[in-house]
């Protein structure tokens, strides 16, 4: 049903934001007024998904909402902060309260595992857009930032590499995978998890971290160059989830594992001297951690095969996607 972007907002988002202490208002004003605790500091990030270029036309909309706050959450846990707000812009090609409603239920369903509340936003229409800003906090000088990482840390990466590249392969018809591997694919395309549980647990132990979102050559490759540092990875050490190794012959697998995007994995360091403190914290968080690597003085990214010579990857990503725009038109998020 068609409805007044008053009457969406009303129904759909106002409705169903939650209620919090340091909220002291929220949905309804020219602006939310909110209360950044005492020590500190406020991490804020902005991503937006285009449909066609963030995600496939034919996404459920329950994805949709859950990628977009996902995706920023993810931003937080790279920072180690904790959630806490989010504002929503909407960009839809029609009013439409079904769409409208499947799409919060996805992205209420998110913010409601986190605590986070949403504050406010815009709603218009146009071509169909979500863009969400996540506000989170963490203590004043905490922060995981991409610039701390030295010679001699481990380089660590959550969970699995590769499954989203290969779900977004499976979308777009280029790779033939049945249920219901083809459907564990996609669905690591469209519902990522924020790794929010173990960005906070890495404060004060990681040197630097970010989220993986364009894939671990170019998301490490901006650790090390903001840190001033090189580094090498053990390809075989690069963790491919069941479906991924029997679904995918080499060296597609490993080439998806290092170039392909939208896995929101999280990469960090840890200086030798942390790395016990890490192993004793892994089993309390919410998936395996793995290291891949180590970080080196000299400049650039070594990528080491497992018969221990180089291993000749153009960095360029999946074969598969080359000639078809690599899969994605805007390479970056
Ligand atoms: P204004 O014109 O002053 O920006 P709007 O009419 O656009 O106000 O929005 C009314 C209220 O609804 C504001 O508090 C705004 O933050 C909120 N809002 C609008 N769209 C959304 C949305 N998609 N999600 C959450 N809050 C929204
Ligand atoms: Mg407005």
């Amino acid at each position: 049903m068609a409805l007044s972007e008053f009457q969406l907002i009303d129904r759909v988002f106002a409705a169903r934001a939650a209620a919090r202490a340091d909220v002291s208002l929220g949905i309804g004003d020219d602006a939310a007024l909110l209360s950044v605790p005492a020590g500190m500091e406020l991490a804020v990030a902005i991503d937006g998904l285009h449909a066609g270029i963030h995600f496939p036309e034919d996404t459920d909309p329950k994805a949709i909402g859950h990628k977009a706050l996902a995706v920023n959450l993810s931003d937080l846990a790279a920072m180690g902060a904790d959630p806490a707000w989010a504002t929503l812009f909407l960009s839809l090609p029609h009013p439409d309260e079904t769409f409208a409603s499947h799409f919060a239920d996805g992205f209420f369903s998110l913010a409601e595992r986190f605590g986070v509340a949403l504050v406010g936003g815009d709603t218009v229409r146009g071509p169909l857009c979500a863009v969400v800003q996540a506000h989170g906090f963490v203590p004043a000088g905490e922060a995981l930032r991409r610039s701390g990482a030295r010679p001699g840390d481990g380089i660590y990466v959550t969970g699995t590499l590769g499954d989203a590249g290969a779900g977004l392969g499976v979308v777009q018809g280029r790779l033939d995978i049945a249920a219901p591997d083809g459907d564990f694919l996609r669905n690591r395309l469209d519902y990522p998890e924020a790794r929010l549980r173990t960005g906070r647990a890495l404060r004060g132990v990681a040197s630097a971290a970010i989220d993986v979102s364009d894939g671990i050559l170019s998301d490490l490759g901006h650790i090390l160059s903001q840190s001033g540092v090189g580094g090498r990875i053990e390809i075989g050490c690069l963790p491919r989830s069941e479906v991924l190794l029997r679904t995918l012959p080499e060296p597609d697998g490993i080439n998806l594992a290092l170039s392909a995007g939208d896995d929101y994995e999280l990469c960090f360091t840890v200086a030798a001297d942390h790395e016990p403190r890490l192993q004793s914290l892994a089993e309390g968080l919410e998936c395996p951690i793995t290291r891949i690597g180590r970080i080196e003085s000299e400049s650039g990214l070594r990528l080491i095969g497992p018969d221990g010579r180089i291993y000749a990857c153009d960095g360029s990503g999946y074969d598969h996607f080359k000639g078809t725009d690599n899969g994605r038109d805007d390479g970056d998020h």
